[in-house]
């Protein structure tokens, strides 16, 4: 006689529910102390504090205890762990395939936002392989072939100023895509990417304004039409900027513009009911940390130890079905597994 006692059966009828969309936050170089800043010196509420569920992940790679932006986003993009400066590359630098191959396969819309060049580290890893960071004009290459639907960033140069002479603006015109260099609009065509700066976005000290909010809003509206599914990846490329060059004010002003990001983000996933945002970091920058005024408690300081990154752990924030799969600790590789097996039937 088989007998299954009703924990049992409990336990198999408790399924996650899976997402229809999703939308990863990479906020790089962003540590605890960098979300704690947004508390104490952003007005009004604080976006972060609007996720459920908060794990932390270990960052390190192949190569390096602590890593940079590259081996950090293809453990995101691509799952494994390689080291430092490779793009979609495993340690061995072999080719891996990425997550937005993998969702668009799954008949999803993807897209991908950055505040630097899209050639840069963290976005390049969604789109291209490559043995290093530093070589925007081949990361460049990948873009108008790959799958990605919507982009938008700076970079404009690594397309159309190029040593070897070509002009990938219509290489994207061969592939569907319309281009746009000057600003942000809704338009109607098949693929679209803003290509806004020759090289990076301006700071938002030196006003940038709104553009990554409003650019994550466009690519929702963009990606999500005629009922398809997507994947979205966002990144506030600059908050690391303000780490390596031990700038508060930098780092700060940063922070919170991707906390607004975070609120286009989430405000859009509680009215649809079916996305899934998961916000974390490729690692810390600046051993940044909310000092006190020495002996005063009622003052911080904030302060740093490094010009580079360091070690610790990276906070990670999830709302939306899957969301429960993102508490604990764990590997930064195990963000594409935990996505990857939210995807799957
Ligand atoms: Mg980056
Ligand atoms: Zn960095």
């Amino acid at each position: 006689m088989i007998f299954v006692s009703a924990t049992t059966f409990a336990q198999t009828q408790k399924r996650v529910k899976k997402p229809k969309n999703i939308i990863l936050l990479i906020g790089d170089g962003t540590g605890l102390s960098q979300v704690s800043a947004a508390q104490y010196f952003k007005e009004g509420a604080v976006n972060y504090e609007r996720f459920p569920v908060v794990g932390l992940i270990k960052t390190s790679s192949s190569s390096d205890l602590i890593t940079d932006s590259a081996a950090g986003a293809t453990a995101f993009a691509n799952g494994v762990k390689t080291y430092n400066g490779a793009i979609g590359l495993d340690k061995d630098s072999l080719k891996v395939k990425n997550i937005v191959a993998f969702t668009s396969q799954k008949g999803m819309n993807t897209g991908i936002i950055a505040t630097s060049s899209i050639t840069h580290a963290t976005p390049a890893c969604f789109y291209a392989h490559s043995k290093s960071r530093n070589f925007h004009e081949e990361i460049a290459s990948f873009l108008p072939n790959s799958e990605i639907d919507f982009f938008a960033g700076a970079g404009l140069q690594y397309f159309n100023k190029r040593k070897d002479g070509k002009n990938l603006l219509s290489d994207f015109q061969k592939n569907g895509f319309t281009i746009d260099t000057v600003a942000l609009a809704e338009k109607k065509d098949k693929k679209i990417g803003f290509l806004l700066a020759e090289k990076s976005m301006p700071k938002m000290v030196e006003e940038r304004g709104d553009f990554l909010p409003k650019a994550t809003q466009l690519a929702i509206n963009f990606l999500s039409k005629d009922n398809k599914n997507f994947f979205l990846m966002v990144e506030g490329s600059q908050i690391d900027w303000g780490g390596h060059d031990n700038d508060a004010a930098y780092l700060i002003s940063e922070l919170i513009d991707f906390d607004n990001t975070l609120g286009t983000a989430i405000d859009f996933a509680e009215e649809n009911g079916e996305t899934l945002v998961i916000v974390t970091a490729d690692h810390e920058t600046g051993g940044f940390t909310l000092a006190s005024n020495g002996e005063n408690y009622n003052e911080i300081v904030p302060s740093f130890s490094t010009k580079g990154h360091s070690a610790t752990m990276v906070p990670v924030f999830a709302f939306g079905p899957g969301a429960e799969l993102f508490g604990g600790i764990y590997e930064n590789t195990q963000i594409f597994h935990k996505i990857l097996s939210l995807l799957s039937e």
